[in-house]
């Protein structure tokens, strides 16, 4: 079985709707109990769900792992955008200074 049926299934079983012909959840489960990173595609693509959820206004569905979520947030922002003001010419590397 490959890896990629499992997670098409998976996104489908996601999003509400039904499994490819030839999937049960029972094949689904008893991949992800034998694949790790099946097991971890299918973690981050349920935080990714629920967040997604969550922004299109659906607050009653719970995120199991608002860690996981929040860490899939901040990588999905893009690495351009940097906090707070940052001054041309200078190529400091962000040092602090005590005092
Ligand atoms: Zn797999």
């Amino acid at each position: 079985m490959l890896c990629t049926r499992i997670r098409t299934a998976l996104s489908a079983r996601l999003d509400g709707e039904e499994l490819p012909p030839g999937l049960t959840a029972r094949r689904l489960e008893t991949h992800l109990a034998d694949c790790r990173e099946c097991r971890r595609w299918e973690r981050q693509s349920r935080a990714l769900t629920a967040v997604l959820r969550r922004a299109a206004g659906h607050p009653e569905d719970d995120v199991d792992d608002p860690a996981a979520a929040d860490a899939l947030l901040a990588r999905l922002r893009p690495a351009a955008v940097q906090p707070g003001p940052v001054s041309p010419g200078r190529a400091d590397s962000g040092g602090k200074r005590a005092g």
